[in-house]
């Protein structure tokens, strides 16, 4: 008996009875795509996405096929089901997907965090029969501490190292990461430059209302020392080095990852992230009350045996593929 076809393909996930695939990494024939990281767009004949999402795809990728702008919370009607978006607070304009079909409703989170930020509404479990969940941070060491104390610890080291006469280089990615932090600086009154290509979707932000501190495009003339936010690929960049003596740190969940801080060679490093810890996950899926959760990308098959173990129908959406149910 299958009651929810669902697969993974190409290298999303596929809902074959609808005809639909969510954030394939591969070109598919239709497709909804959750946020605008470079991991879950591919040009797609058609795709949906909310306005948001559908302008930031266009800023990086002008070239896109079809999109479809589809606000929260407004229903589509597609082939045996009706679509709708809703926030995942994960990046601005990032959206959980709900199909609502014959056999029942099915939620994919797509990449989740369900803490407030700074840019995007968190996301909110929204009633399913299947869940269909994001593991990045699926093993239960991954577990933030609060979000302030982060960011006052960030803010502490800024300013040492600025007191010692260097530049504090932030590294964190040009969509999303950077805008959060951008923002958690707001009140610090730090001289800010930004990457171009953080500056560029920051700009985009703010064109879809996000307010920020004043910031500059990093290699303009700064009168003050400033704080510099770097995307990880482009610290070592030659841009990096026209900053004199600078030091940097990362800002990433991975930080609880003991060993990481030599693996990435930065000075310091701060557990900030744009995803869900384990425990907010496991929450996460217990509101969801599904009668079946599949787990996807990360450590899927060790969130699904946790979410076994706190008493849900749980499995890793890969291992399901595998058996060739429909
Ligand atoms: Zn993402």
């Amino acid at each position: 008996m299958i009651a929810y076809p669902i697969l993974w393909e190409g290298g999303g996930v596929y809902l074959p009875e609808q005809h639909l695939w969510l954030d394939p990494k591969k070109a598919r024939p239709r497709a909804v795509i959750s946020h605008a990281h470079s991991d879950h767009v591919a040009d797609h004949p058609l795709a949906y996405a909310t306005p948001a999402t559908s302008r930031l795809v266009t800023h990086r990728r002008p070239a896109l096929g079809s999109l479809e702008a589809v606000p929260y919370g407004q229903s589509i009607a597609l082939e045996r089901c009706q679509v709708t978006l809703y926030p995942a607070g994960h990046v601005l304009g990032s959206a959980q997907t709900l199909v609502d079909t014959d056999f029942g409703r099915i939620l994919y989170t797509g990449d989740l965090k369900t803490r407030g930020g700074f840019t995007s509404a968190p996301a909110r479990p929204i009633p399913a029969d299947v869940l269909v969940l994001e593991s990045t941070f699926g093993k239960p060491h991954y577990r933030f501490p609060d979000a302030a104390e982060v960011i006052a610890a960030v803010v502490a080291w800024c300013r040492s190292v600025l007191d010692g006469g260097a530049t504090p280089v932030l590294l964190g990615y040009s969509l999303g990461k950077g805008q959060e932090v951008l923002s958690a600086l707001a009140a610090e009154g730090f001289t800010i430059a930004l990457h171009p290509s953080s500056f560029g979707v920051t700009e985009v932000y703010r064109e879809l209302g996000c307010e920020f501190p004043a910031y500059q495009r990093l290699g303009e003339t700064m009168g003050r020392p400033a704080v510099v936010i770097l995307p990880p690929s482009a610290r070592r960049s030659g841009l990096a080095h026209q900053l004199g003596e600078f030091k940097t740190a990362a800002l990433t969940g991975w930080a609880m990852d003991r060993s990481l801080r030599d693996r990435l060679e930065v000075d310091a490093i701060f557990p900030l992230s744009d995803h869900a810890d384990f425990e907010e996950l496991c929450c996460y899926a217990e509101q969801v009350g599904a009668s079946m959760t599949y787990t996807m990308l990360g450590f899927d098959e060790e969130l699904a045996m946790h979410l076994r173990r706190r008493g849900l129908r749980a499995k890793a959406l890969g291992a399901v593929d595998q058996l060739r149910l429909f």
